[in-house]
């Protein structure tokens, strides 16, 4: 569904604009989408990079998989439209943070590059940038660190990406990491780079 369901919405302009906003907090707000398979990093390094930046005094906040399951998506699976609408719902999640002036972190396998694509497009340039963590499969599997390659490999995990289900890997993410081959402050020190290159956030 693209159009509410409700009708006779008005959107209600807040008194402090973005801008203003982002003066008062001395950054940018993001969204900073980490996709990649299971394992390959997403959840050990957006917490890093969020407490890099809580260090640097930016508000940072990470929205994690398995967490937001629990709560806001409990009633969805894994299914295409389940991931789908997981996708979306998580995507105008982090467009609120991010209105807010949050540097947000989403750390989901998020597979297919139309959902992420589509949540690119409901924000304005700039506000999203994808971080493909692009740590080859072979490494993720012997990490494992969930032992869910494992149960997929026996065949009791059905629809588990890069085994039985697709990756779709970005076509042109804003940022590359892959954990294999630095350590998690390395590919965060990436990751702040880029943000301060970019004029998200300050120079340290
Ligand atoms: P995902 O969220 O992508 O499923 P996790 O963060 O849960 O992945 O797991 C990644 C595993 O890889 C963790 O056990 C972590 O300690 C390990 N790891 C090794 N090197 C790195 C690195 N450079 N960055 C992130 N994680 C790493």
């Amino acid at each position: 569904m693209t159009q509410p369901k409700a009708t006779n919405l008005t959107w209600h302009m807040g008194e402090v604009s973005r801008e203003e906003r982002e003066r008062m907090r001395g950054h940018k707000g993001a969204t900073l989408w980490l996709t990649g398979l299971s394992g390959s990093g997403k959840s050990t390094l957006s917490h890093r990079i969020e407490r890099r930046l809580l260090e640097r005094g930016v508000f940072a906040y990470v929205l994690d998989g398995d967490n937001v399951r629990h709560g806001l998506n409990r009633d969805l699976g894994f299914s295409p439209e389940e991931r789908e609408e997981n996708i979306r719902r998580v995507g105008e999640v982090s467009k609120l943070f991010t209105s807010a002036g949050a540097i947000v972190l989403t750390a989901f396998i998020s597979p297919y590059r139309a959902d992420r694509d589509r949540v690119r497009a409901t924000m304005p340039p700039g506000d999203f940038v994808e971080v493909h963590v692009a740590t080859p499969i072979e490494v993720c599997e012997t990490r494992d660190p969930k032992g869910l390659y494992k149960m997929a490999r026996a065949g009791q995990i059905p629809d588990f990406t890069g085994i039985s289900a697709p990756y779709e890997a970005p076509e042109k993410p804003e940022i590359v990491v892959d954990t294999g081959k630095a350590d998690v402050d390395g590919c965060a020190a990436q990751v702040l780079a880029y943000l301060e290159a970019h004029g998200y956030i300050p120079k340290a």
